[in-house]
Parts: structure tokens; sequence; C-alpha cells
């Protein structure tokens, strides 16, 4: 199996002041411990190109797309951070980070569908699940998993994609964005009562959303994943899989109070990863989303990334 690992200098540009959990070092964590632990060496390591703004549109409207360039352009042609958001701050470089971000997720997805590798792991900033159709939030500006979702069904013509989401917080960007699309099948798990504070109720049928109590620890959540992620997975049969993969519900983040572990995120990934043999040609980019505990972030982003790389 060949897995790609896609990123790029410009996603660490972006920041969102001092103190912000959505930091540049986040990255640094990441490819720090897969050189420490030489897994870096059995990925193929790819810089993200830019995004095309056709490719951004299929998942985000037209006119938000050019009101967000504007407002990102304005904020590097001034050299001043600027909020869009309460929890979003934009910096001279978010505008290149953003570009990026959705880059990495397109290209991995060509690369994938051309079989030029088997998948892929992005690690990105912004993250992308809260941007919704028309509006940036929740420290995400373009939703990237979104629009590689729509490039693979819409431009390279597959026709059943699944997009699987375990970060902490309900994805309610790519929910708005792909509900009703029935192309798409949407799983995901997160925790109740918490940041965006919705989810309990789908906005349609393509989508199944479980959210968790506070304190839900990893026997939990596997069991969930094997009675109910993987039954409709399997009939709904994707050609390729899309993974929303935020390592905050690990037990060590503050952003959110649930109980995985490293061996959690493995245990995920690897049943995941059969889906994808079964029905994809073991088809998968995933993208990264939340995770703030560094060393928690790290390890568990590579216990995701060995499984995917199957080493
Ligand atoms: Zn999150």
């Amino acid at each position: 199996m060949s897995t790609a690992f896609y990123s790029h200098s410009d996603c660490r540009r972006h920041d969102m002041g001092r103190g912000h959990p959505e930091c540049p070092q986040r990255l640094d964590a990441i490819t720090d411990h897969l050189r420490a632990t030489g897994l870096d060496i059995a990925l193929d390591m790819r810089d993200a190109p830019a995004v095309a703004l056709s490719d951004v549109e299929l998942a985000h409207g037209s006119r938000y797309v050019a009101e967000l360039k504007h407002f990102l352009e304005a904020v590097r042609a001034s050299g001043e951070p600027r909020a869009i958001d309460p929890d979003t701050t934009a910096c001279p470089d978010t505008w290149q980070a953003v570009l990026r971000a959705a880059g990495a997720a397109v290209a991995a997805t060509d690369a994938v569908i051309d079989g030029d590798i088997d998948s892929a792991f992005c690690a990105v900033r912004p993250p992308g699940h809260h941007a919704t159709r028309d509006q940036a939030m929740g420290f995400c500006f373009f939703n990237n998993v979104a629009i590689a979702a729509r490039h693979a069904l819409d431009v390279r013509g597959l026709q059943r994609v699944a997009i699987v989401d375990f970060d902490v917080h309900h994805g309610n960007g790519t929910e708005d964005i792909i509900a009703g699309d029935e192309r798409v099948l949407m799983v995901s798990i997160f925790q109740d009562q918490l940041y965006p504070f919705s989810g309990n109720v789908p906005l349609a049928g393509n989508m199944l959303n479980v959210p968790v109590p506070a304190y839900t620890k990893g026997g939990e959540i596997r069991e969930i994943v094997d009675q109910q992620w993987l039954p409709l997975l399997e009939k709904f049969r994707p050609q390729m899989l899309f993974i929303s993969a935020g390592f905050d519900a690990h037990r060590d983040d503050d952003l959110g109070r649930l109980g995985l572990v490293e061996a959690d995120y493995e245990w995920i990934t690897r049943r995941l990863v059969d889906v994808a043999k079964r029905h994809a040609n073991g088809r998968i980019v995933s993208c990264l989303e939340g995770g703030y505990n560094l060393g928690a972030l790290a390890r568990s982003a590579a216990a995701h990334v060995r499984v995917l790389a199957g080493v």
C-alpha cells in the first residue's frame, strides 16, 4: 500500500493569535512525531497545491467564495489580523493557507482516484468541517472534505462516496453542504451539548449522527462504530471514503470531554480501512480537523496514519 502525506508550509503561517488552540504548532507536533518514530519513511511526503476556486464552488456558494477571497485579501493587504467569527480570526497569511488546505484534499483525491497512491492523510490547517455552504465558523473557512468529496463526484465521476467524521464536535458545515445529496453518506460521532450545538436532528436522510454524552469512553464508541456505522457503510458500498479526522475526542484534549485514546483511533481506522478494501479499492482521503493537546494529537494522528499506510 502506498500512502501520501500532504501538507504545506503555508498551512503553518495561518495564525489566529497567541493562546488560540488551533495553532501552527499542531502541524509541527504531527510531523516531528512522524520523523521521531520513522513513520515518515513509509509515507510519500507531498506539498499541497493551491485549490482551484471552481472546485471550491462545488461545495460553497460562489458569492461566499468571492466575499471570503475579498475579505482575506483585504486582511493580507492591511497586514493586520481580523476576526470573521467569535472563534475564528484571519491573519495576512490565511488566504494562502485556506487554498493549500483545500488543495491538499483535492490533490489527494485525484491521486487516489488515478491509482497513483492508495490513500492519503492531509495534515492541513485551517480545518474545514464547521464551514457551511455560506459561512466561515469554528476555526474553519473552506470545508476541505466536502470540497474533495464533491470533486470526486462531480469532476471525477464517482457515484457514491462516504464521509466519516470522528471529531469531538459535530461537523455541521459538512452536514449543511451534503444534506440531501444521496450520492454521499455521512456518518459521525460527536459529544452531545458541545459546540456547535447541532446534529441531534439530522438535516436529511443521507446521514447518521450519533451524539454521545460527555465522558463516553472508547469501548462504547467502538460499539457504536460496529453496530451503527458499519452496517450503513456496508449497505451504501462507497467507492471512496473521506475522513474528517479530528483528534479532539482524545481523553487528554481540553476542548471536549470524551475518552478516546490512541488505540481507539487505530481501531476505528482499521475498521474504515476494511470497509474501503471491501468496496472502494482501499481508497481513503483523510483530512485533519481538530486535536488540540499537542502530544495526544501527534500520537493519535500517527496511529491513524500507520493503519492507513499498513505499517
Ligand atoms: Zn473539533
